[in-house]
């Protein structure tokens, strides 16, 4: 009998609370705790010794990938409780929550299969992102969200309609919540931890900038168990102050005192660009924020330029993505820091995770208008008026625009059954990566620009023609690294050489 067997015949017999109080009890004892991380380890070394006999249909080194960072996950946690940086509550509200939902048996496991049964075998998007408002305290240089004074934000119904639906439709149990500033979000005199805590069978986490946590939002926090927030750093304190403003750096590190004193666990949410990924990916850098702060997990975003002020200047140079992809890797093999660049990290997720593709997302913004994901700023449909037709998310599934995304990742090789057959998932983004792919699917479905700064990058052919020129000089530094490092195949330029 496997160890989720034995978890799931004790959440059967209505005993999950009690497995979940006393589990959480004793991982708060070193020794115990040391046993179970000994043990996670030797199953995931398993897979880094013999990938091969564990995942056939992907290259080796994507299988080894997926396992270093799931080592990471693993040390980072147990870093975090061995620190008394996680509360015995929150340990067992994860804990709860994992052998409630976790390994997909019970309620959530039939409404998946439910939809599966119904869609030929194809499974539901795993998450969605939702940026309830647009409005934000901050107004930083070259905001993806373009966020600000405005007050554009979801009615409470609506937002909570989307979750209740995804977890009814599709059996969801994760959503990630962004804006704007997701804690300056009211309606009805309702705020995020309000969905989080009428949602408490599913687990949250929020992109913020930390400025709003104060002791008694961080005790909320504790208190709700079920939401995670990740704070927004662009560099130390200098570079943080010059694109978010004076004084941020300092709000920040009181915020996650804050958390760290109510035993919140916390992440950091990094902006990488030419100018600063060599100061966020520094041993300094990361051992401040992962040692010292006690942050968990760190997620990566590779500049996009979408939003205000746009640009193609601010983009990592391809010798920096090459730079970037080494150094992530290297800080998850060997400091097992759970860091996650979420396109050099693409080999962990089968690519591109848009469009609502099975195990991906769609994205919801304030105004209602539903897009493929945050960075892809063209929405085909909006929920409100979907919903006052009738319709359901299943309806918003079915959009040309998002079937056509997940026709292309399909095509790229999301669905491959060989090895060789997967394309290069170091540069898995349609819209930065494959610009001229996007463009096509643009014209084929004619989604609507989200805002002002989505129709000018539409209409601006420099924009366009700069892009794909960016896309053909990465593709001349990560393709040969792809085929190299994943395929063991000498790469194109290698081969030319020869
Ligand atoms: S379109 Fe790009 S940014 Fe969006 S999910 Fe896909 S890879 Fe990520």
């Amino acid at each position: 009998m496997k160890p989720e067997d034995i978890v799931h015949a004790i959440a059967s017999n209505g005993q999950a609370e009690r497995f979940a109080n006393i589990t959480a009890e004793i991982l708060r004892h070193e020794l115990p705790r040391r046993l179970l991380v000994g043990y996670v380890d030797r199953l995931i070394n398993q897979r880094l010794e013999k990938p091969h006999r564990f995942d056939g249909r992907r290259p080796a080194r994507v299988t080894q990938d997926r396992a270093y960072i799931a080592r990471a996950i693993v040390h980072s946690m147990d870093r975090a409780v061995g620190r008394g940086c996680v509360s015995k509550a929150i340990t067992r509200g994860v804990l709860r929550g994992l052998v409630m939902n976790g390994f997909m048996r019970g309620e959530r496991r039939a409404t998946w299969e439910r939809f599966r049964q119904e869609h030929d075998g194809y499974s539901p998007p795993s998450f969605l992102v939702i940026a309830p408002d647009k409005l934000c305290n901050l107004r930083c240089k070259g905001c993806y969200a373009s966020s600000g004074a405005d007050s554009e934000k979801l009615d409470w119904e609506v937002f909570d309609r989307i979750i209740t639906e995804a977890q009814t439709l599709w059996g969801m149990g994760f959503f990630v919540l962004t804006g704007g500033e997701p804690l300056a979000y009211r309606s009805q005199g309702k705020d995020v931890l309000d969905a989080a805590a009428k949602h408490r069978d599913a687990f949250f986490l929020m992109y913020t900038n930390g400025t709003l946590i104060d002791e008694r939002m961080a005790a909320r926090l504790a208190e709700v168990g079920n939401l995670t927030p990740a704070i927004s750093v662009e560099g130390f304190e200098e570079r943080t102050d010059a694109r978010r403003g004076k004084g941020v750096f300092r709000r920040i590190l009181r915020a996650m005192a804050n958390l760290r004193e109510a035993g919140v666990p916390f992440g950091i949410s990094l902006t990488a660009t030419c100018e600063n990924c060599e100061e966020i990916l520094s041993d300094e850098f990361l051992d401040f924020f992962f040692g010292e702060q006690g942050a968990i997990y760190g997620w990566i975003f590779q500049y996009m330029p979408i939003g205000r002020g746009f640009t193609l200047d601010l983009l990592p140079t391809p010798e920096q993505r090459v730079w970037m992809w080494e150094r992530t890797w290297q800080v998850v093999r060997e400091k097992k820091y759970f860091l996650a660049d979420f396109w050099n990290l693409g080999t962990c997720s089968d690519g591109c995770l848009s469009a609502g593709r099975q195990g991906g997302y769609l994205y919801f913004d304030w105004n209602g208008k539903v897009m493929p994901c945050v960075f892809v700023p063209y929405s085909p449909i909006n929920i409100n008026d979907a919903y006052r037709e009738g319709k359901t998310l299943n309806d918003i599934l079915q959009e040309p625009f998002f079937k056509a995304i997940r026709e292309w990742q399909h095509a790229y090789g999301y669905a491959a059954t060989r090895p060789e057959e997967h394309r290069n998932w170091l540069m898995p983004c349609i819209i930065r990566d494959h610009h001229r792919d996007f463009r096509r699917i643009l014209e084929m479905t004619e989604p609507d620009p989200e805002d002002e700064a989505a129709l000018q990058a539409l209409l601006d052919p420099a924009y366009r023609d700069g892009l794909i020129r960016y896309d053909e000089a990465v593709a001349r530094a990560l393709d040969p690294l792809w085929e190299r490092e994943y395929l063991g195949r000498e790469g194109r330029e290698l081969a030319l050489d020869s």
